[in-house]
């Protein structure tokens, strides 16, 4: 188990859920929080690319192991984008819901509406050993929003029928793509 880790988000809900799927994973014993670095531009080509260097600068700025991820959201009927630009799919001042307005019209009435969500975590330590770990998610893009919970795409992505906004945070956090990334590291950690 590593001692003390940082978390490489300022987004505080995702302070939050991280937390309690490294917890469960036991992959750490303390998350530091508190801390403060400079933003880093995700300047990558690939959700690898910079989940790395979102670890890579906090770790550096913090001089702890630092923790960092990136998730795309890859649409069959659209040969797989958003992908990397998935945050910023219908601009760059993009919120939500522009950009679930966006996927909705590109996809019409298509009725080939495969999709899934894949998490790249990247784990940095101090002495330069870099680990990184995905997790994907299978689903389906659906005609029109449903549900309140969750954020981003969770409205129109849908598992077995049911969006991911109509699920209770529980339930999507023991099938998400993160989850799966999180247990994917603990097993290189060779905790799993
Ligand atoms: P990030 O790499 O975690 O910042 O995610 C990039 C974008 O993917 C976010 O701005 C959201 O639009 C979307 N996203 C990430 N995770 C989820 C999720 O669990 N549900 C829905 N959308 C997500």
């Amino acid at each position: 188990m590593i001692p003390r880790l940082v978390i490489a988000t300022k987004n505080r809900g995702k302070v939050t859920e991280m937390r309690a799927l490294l917890e469960e994973a036991g992959i750490v014993s303390e998350v530091v929080e508190g801390l403060d670095w400079p933003d880093v531009d995700e300047t990558g080509d690939t959700l690898e690319e910079n989940a790395l260097l979102k670890a890579r600068a906090v770790c550096e700025a913090t001089g702890l192991p630092a923790l960092a991820d990136d998730t795309g959201l890859e649409v069959d009927a659209l040969d797989g984008a958003p992908g990397v630009r998935t945050g910023r799919f219908s601009g760059p001042d993009a919120t939500y819901d522009d950009n679930i307005d966006h996927l909705l019209e590109l996809l019409g009435d298509r009725p080939d509406r495969g999709a899934r969500f894949r998490t790249v975590v990247a784990l940095v330590f101090p002495d330069g050993v870099e680990i990184t770990a995905e997790g994907v998610v299978e689903g389906e893009i659906t005609s029109g929003r449903r549900g309140n919970g969750g954020f981003g795409y969770d409205p129109v992505f849908a598992i077995d029928g049911v969006t991911l906004a109509e699920m209770g945070v529980e339930e999507k956090n023991r099938i998400s793509h993160r989850a799966r990334a999180v247990e994917a590291l603990a097993r290189e950690l060779g905790l799993g």
